[in-house]
């Protein structure tokens, strides 16, 4: 036969299935050329590349937990020389994992043991849970302390991960030797399979797509341990390097082995690189351009909070906070802040249109701006505290500010039912026409006033490129309001 090795994957749609069904058949694989056997209990779909794409993968459809099935599919696979045993299935309860699990190694192996006689060995893929203890008992024994070495000692709860293993050693007893194992035991793994059980990146890029879809933060659900500690991961393919060694060097023969990248990471970080996968318009953006081979240059702007006049866009915070200053006046009440403390008395930033304008025709027009992505705000700082009393002499107002979380409101409520009023006012001070929802984006407001810390950006970039615009945030303020008088948008 033109073929060294032949091995046969259960498990082949799983995460690590895929990557031995990618890898195995390549040219430079150790123990190769290996002719491929995948085993899965569906059908294979468009996505698995290795099997639908040629790349000599032989496909086999079978429920090994069922003993007839396994063998009436299996026991003719007389040229098989290695498995890999890659394959589980999950049940709540873990007495009915141990069942299963077993039954599944037991047909597979009685399967095959006693009819490939060129059987050399057979990999065993389990996983960190053999030094925490199964699903069902985490947090309720106690695990091995860290760094996990692979000599300790097995934890006293059921664990299907000991019944695979006795399962192994027992079957490959009686092959007396002649056949060697291997087990792997990855943590976290990191791949590719769309029918994984337990696949995270895809699970985490559907939790960032649904995200994106509902216009919401990427929120992390998890602990502060795993946000902000040292973790680490198992690279499918990795995992897949590592049993094909293990097959194939005399050195891996019938041990037990850790599987993880080797390296460490925190889950803030790729947090954030997630985010930034999933951050929709820069990726349009950046793909159409590469359709124009560069020819077409882009540069982002990134304002904050702006300042500016138009009295028909969805987050106009001055305009809004005009309406909410006109409607106090028009019941006869104070200017009252509905935020938070910190945005009340710590410093904030803004961003005003004229100088973001100017700042997009500058990157529009010189060529030290091509192709970046820069931050946009005036280049001062003020407080809120300072613009809102501000706002109460230009409609002639006493104010008041924030005076503990108990008085804090969202200008939503506040503002529900002013409609009539706003009317008056309209009326009486011939102002052009509107409706108060036009207006007022009183859930903008809230969003703005409601955050809990300071949030500032450089504009450092702009500058070394070459971009030296600035507004004046106070001035900024009141020119706006000014505009909008001018133009009978506000009284
Ligand atoms: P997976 O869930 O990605 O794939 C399971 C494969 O087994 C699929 O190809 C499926 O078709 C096949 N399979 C399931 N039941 C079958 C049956 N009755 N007949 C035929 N085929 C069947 O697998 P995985 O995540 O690589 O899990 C393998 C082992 O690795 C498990 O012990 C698991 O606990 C462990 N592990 C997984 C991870 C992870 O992040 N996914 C991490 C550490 C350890």
């Amino acid at each position: 036969s033109k073929f060294q090795s032949v091995g046969l994957v259960i498990g082949v749609t799983g995460i690590v299935g895929n990557s031995l069904a990618e890898i195995l058949p390549l040219s430079d694989t150790p123990g190769g050329p290996w002719k491929v056997y995948g085993v899965s209990r569906r059908p294979i779909s468009v996505s698995f590349r290795s099997i639908t794409e040629g790349l000599a993968v032989e496909h086999i459809q079978c429920d090994v937990s069922d003993p007839d099935d396994a063998f009436a599919k299996l026991s003719p696979l007389t040229d098989v020389t290695h498995v890999f045993y890659v394959a589980w299935a999950n049940r709540i309860v873990e007495a009915e994992n141990r069942q299963v699990n077993s039954a599944m190694l037991r047909n597979v192996l009685a399967a095959v043991l006693p009819n490939a006689p060129n059987l050399q060995h057979v990999c065993l893929q389990t996983g960190r849970k053999h030094y925490l203890g199964s699903f069902e008992s985490l947090g309720k024994v106690k695990a091995h302390e860290p760094p996990f070495r692979e000599d300790l000692l097995r934890l006293d709860c059921p664990n299907f991960y000991n019944d695979l293993e006795d399962i192994l050693f027992e079957e490959m007893a009686k092959r007396d030797g002649t056949v060697t194992w291997s087990i792997h035991r990855p943590t976290t793994i990191f791949g590719f399979s769309p029918c994984s059980l337990m696949n995270l990146v895809l699970t985490l890029c559907a939790y960032a797509a649904i995200c994106r879809q509902e216009g919401a933060p990427l929120k992390w659900p998890g602990s502060r341990v795993v946000w902000e500690d040292f973790s680490d991961a198992s690279d499918a393919d990795m995992i897949a390097e590592h049993q094909i060694w293990a097959a194939i060097d005399p050195y891996a023969k019938n041990e037990a082995f850790n599987c993880s990248n080797g390296d460490l990471f925190k889950w803030k970080q790729l947090w954030q690189l997630l985010a930034r996968e999933f951050n929709d318009l820069e990726d349009i953006l950046f793909e159409e351009m590469a359709k124009r081979d560069g020819t077409v240059t882009w540069s982002i702007h990134r304002p904050t909070t702006i300042f500016g006049f138009s009295p028909c866009s969805l987050m106009n915070l001055v305009l809004t906070l005009c309406a909410y200053a006109a409607i106090c006046r028009q019941e006869g009440a104070p200017l009252k802040w509905p935020g938070s403390r910190v945005v009340w008395e710590d410093f904030s930033d803004a961003s005003d249109a004229d100088m973001i304008a100017e700042h997009q025709i500058w990157a529009a027009i010189d060529p030290y701006a091509k192709n970046e992505a820069f931050n946009c705000s005036n280049g001062d700082l003020f407080k809120w505290k300072q613009l809102w009393q501000l706002l109460a002499r230009e409609f002639g107002l006493e104010w008041v500010g924030y005076e503990g979380e108990e008085q804090r409101f969202k200008l939503v409520d506040a503002m529900k039912e002013k409609e009539g009023l706003w009317e008056e006012i309209v009326a009486e001070h011939e102002l052009a026409p509107t409706r108060l929802e036009e207006v007022g984006n009183w859930w903008f407001v809230d969003a703005v006033f409601g955050v809990e810390e300071v949030h500032l950006d450089s504009m450092n970039k702009s500058k070394e490129h070459g971009f030296l615009g600035f507004r004046n945030t106070v001035s900024s303020f009141i020119s706006w309001i000014d505009k909008m008088r001018a133009y009978k948008i506000v009284p």
